[in-house]
Formats: structure tokens, C-alpha cells, sequence
């Protein structure tokens, strides 16, 4: 018996959930071929691509669990709620399993390490496993001040379904009103929400598989952490992945002039209009500026 198979059967609901979760979205993109696309379809699924992947990298990543700069609780709350929008599971999840993958990364306990659990558990597989629903809860406890946060992760299903009803009415809607647009309400949900977070999680799972296993390696981290060009492009800069393992609480991942950071230039359009301060930077930054 397979992994997989012994892991399914004798799942947890949440595994079967996601098993079944993630088999229908990644058939409903293939209902592309009966909707057709449009150019406003194809501009709503890069702009969500673009603002629930920040919400992911900034949002969760750099500012829940790295804490590595400051802002007000309102932005904080808002760029949690583009994260949550990401279909990721709620940030009080997403967090305390980063953190443990920080704590022990590439060993047997890290259950997204491709070293030690393959290619396939890192990219998708962990998630279907028992140890993804496993109370790891303690590793995000600092984040319970924030009772936003915490509604945010309780009510990670209904934000999930209002965004689904709302991206298939924004298309229902043009389809009315500007018919000459060519979308309607299914054509939206397929792009807008279904191919934009299949794509999303993809690029998401390569930095735990691809910058685990291919890629530049300039800093000594003890792990099999890599920068890859690839991933540090498609995922804002989170695939200067080894720069981030040797700095976790960097604001900044990308550390050389060409290594582009999108992330990090969203944080800093936010310092420039005094939304964010003190963004942690690394010693070998601080002392170049
Ligand atoms: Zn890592
Ligand atoms: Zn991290």
C-alpha cells in the first residue's frame, strides 16, 4: 500500500476534504474549453493572482510569521484577508506550519521537505496527510491577540464561498450590462477564481518543492534551501528562498539588485506612505546603505 492510499484511509475529514477539494479544482479549469475566455476574464484571474499572492507572501509569510516589519491592524487585517482569500487554509494554519518548517526544516519532522519525504509531499502531498491537521496550533499562539486574525481562520470556509458567489456575479453582472465583453458568470468563476488559484497554489507548492531542491545555494543554511530565478519571479520574491532561510526575518528575500522582490517592493511603497515601519533588514543590507 502507497502512502497516499494509507494516508487517505484512514483520513481525517479535513484530508478527504482537501483530496476532494483539490481534484475539483483542478478539473473545474478544464471548463475553460466550454466558457471560452475574454480579455476582462483573463485580466480578472491575473489581478487576483497578483493581490492574493501578495496577501500570501506579505500578508501571512513575512509580516504573520516572520513578524519582520510593522504595520497597523487594519493593513495587517487587510493584507490576512487577501491571504485568506488564496484558498491556503485560514493564517493561524498556514503560519504554525511555516514556522515548523523554519524549525526543522529538511529533517523527518519537516513534512514538506523534499529531502526526506519526496518531490510529491513536498509540492501537494503533505497536505493530505494526518500531520497536516495535526495540532500545531502552539507555533502560531502570539496571533491570538488579534481577534481578526482569529475570525479570519474560523470563518476560512465562508470567506471562501462568498468570494466564489462574488466573482460569479461580478461576471453575471457585466454579462449584462456589457454584454460586448464577452463573459458571463461561470466564464468569471472558471478564470477569475478557480485557473487563478490553481495557478497560484502551484507556484505557492514550488517553494517548498523546487526551492528544496533546484536552484543556487549562497549561503551556508545547514538545509537544502535554494534561490531560484523561476520561482523568485513567479512568487514575488519568495523563491530567493536560501537568502530567506539564512535571513528568515528579512522583509527583503530578494538581496541583490537583480534578484526581483515584488514583495518587497509592495512593502516598500507601503513604508513610503508611512503604512509600514521598521522592516527588518539583514546586517549585510543595513550596513551597504
Ligand atoms: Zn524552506
Ligand atoms: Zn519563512
Amino acid at each position: 500500500m502507497s502512502e497516499m492510499t494509507r494516508n487517505i484511509r484512514g483520513a481525517r475529514p479535513q484530508v478527504m476534504g482537501v483530496v476532494i477539494g483539490m481534484g475539483v479544482f483542478h478539473l473545474a479549469c478544464l471548463a475553460a474549453f466550454y466558457t471560452g475566455v475574454s480579455t476582462v476574464a483573463l485580466i480578472t484571474a491575473v489581478t487576483l493572482y497578483i493581490c492574493r499572492g501578495m496577501g500570501v507572501t506579505v500578508g501571512f509569510h513575512r509580516l504573520l510569521a516572520h513578524r519582520s516589519f510593522k504595520t497597523s491592524r487594519f493593513i495587517q487585517f487587510m493584507l490576512a484577508l487577501a491571504g485568506s482569500l488564496a484558498v491556503q487554509g485560514g493564517p493561524l494554519w498556514w503560519v504554525a506550519h511555516h514556522r515548523a518548517h523554519h524549525a526543522e526544516t529538511d529533517s523527518e519532522a519537516d513534512i514538506h521537505s523534499p529531502v526526506t519525504h519526496g518531490m510529491w509531499q513536498a509540492h501537494m502531498g503533505w497536505m493530505m496527510t494526518d500531520e497536516a491537521f495535526n495540532e500545531k496550533g502552539s507555533n502560531s499562539r502570539d496571533l491570538h491577540k488579534f481577534p481578526e486574525i482569529k475570525f479570519l481562520q474560523r470563518n476560512y470556509i465562508w470567506i471562501l464561498v462568498g468570494q466564489m458567489l462574488a466573482i460569479f456575479a461580478f461576471g453575471a453582472v457585466l454579462n449584462v450590462l456589457y454584454p460586448q465583453l464577452g463573459t458571463s458568470g461561470l466564464q468569471m468563476l472558471v478564470w477569475g477564481f478557480f485557473i487563478s488559484t490553481v495557478f497560484t497554489w502551484h507556484v505557492t507548492f514550488m517553494v517548498n518543492s523546487v526551492c528544496h531542491r533546484w536552484g543556487a545555494q549562497p549561503y551556508e543554511t545547514g538545509d537544502a534551501s535554494t534561490n531560484n530565478v523561476l520561482v523568485g519571479v513567479l512568487a514575488f520574491g519568495e523563491g530567493w528562498h536560501n537568502n530567506h532561510h539564512f535571513y528568515p526575518n528579512s522583509a527583503r528575500h530578494g538581496l541583490r539588485w537583480w534578484q526581483l522582490d515584488v514583495s518587497w517592493m509592495l512593502i516598500r511603497s507601503l513604508m513610503f506612505l508611512g503604512l509600514v515601519t521598521d522592516a527588518k533588514l539583514p546586517k549585510e543590507l543595513r550596513e551597504k546603505a
